[in-house]
């Protein structure tokens, strides 16, 4: 088992130059933020109001951890199964995070795995992770086609009964 991770609120978050800033004008508002290294995931204030949001969130700051520990192998599987939608002109995703990250992708950053495309994996990873688990069935986010959806059920399902769960 690891160690464990410290939860907190912070109000009015905003995200500049890789920081997270409480209040200001600075960078973009956002809703959360994890600190993989500190151990630390910071929710906005505002989600206490909205706890359906709230669990949804969490769920993806979580899996932040869950992804940096996956290892390679589930990692690969992971963006083979994010190439085959991408051959089969799946559009949507199962969040903003992600859905953000796939609009810039192009196609070399697929083909030479940059950081651009690995960070897409990521967050599609924790958005289908908060989709799956996080007590929502529908949201305005979740756009990608129901075919799809359940191939990532099925791989989810596959990586979360390894005998060793990876938090
Ligand atoms: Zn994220």
């Amino acid at each position: 088992m690891g160690r464990s991770i410290e939860l907190r609120f912070s109000p009015r978050l905003r995200a500049w130059r890789g920081r997270l800033l409480s209040g200001g004008t600075r960078g973009q508002e956002v809703h959360a933020g994890s600190f993989l290294r500190r151990r630390e995931i910071v929710l906005d204030s505002e989600l206490l109001r909205r706890p359906a949001e709230c669990s949804r969130i969490f769920v993806h700051e979580l899996f932040h951890f869950v992804w940096l520990r996956a290892g390679n192998p589930w990692r690969r599987s992971w963006e083979t199964l994010l190439t085959v939608e991408i051959d089969s002109r799946a559009r949507g995703e199962l969040g903003w995070s992600a859905e953000r990250c796939k609009g810039q992708l192009t196609p070399r950053d697929r083909q030479r795995r940059t950081r651009r495309w690995r960070e897409y994996a990521c967050e599609s990873f924790c958005d289908s992770a908060a989709w799956l688990l996080g007590g929502r069935r529908t949201h305005l986010e979740f756009t990608l086609a129901v075919r799809f959806r359940q191939a990532r059920r099925l791989w989810f399902e596959r990586f979360l009964r390894r005998d060793e769960l990876p938090v």
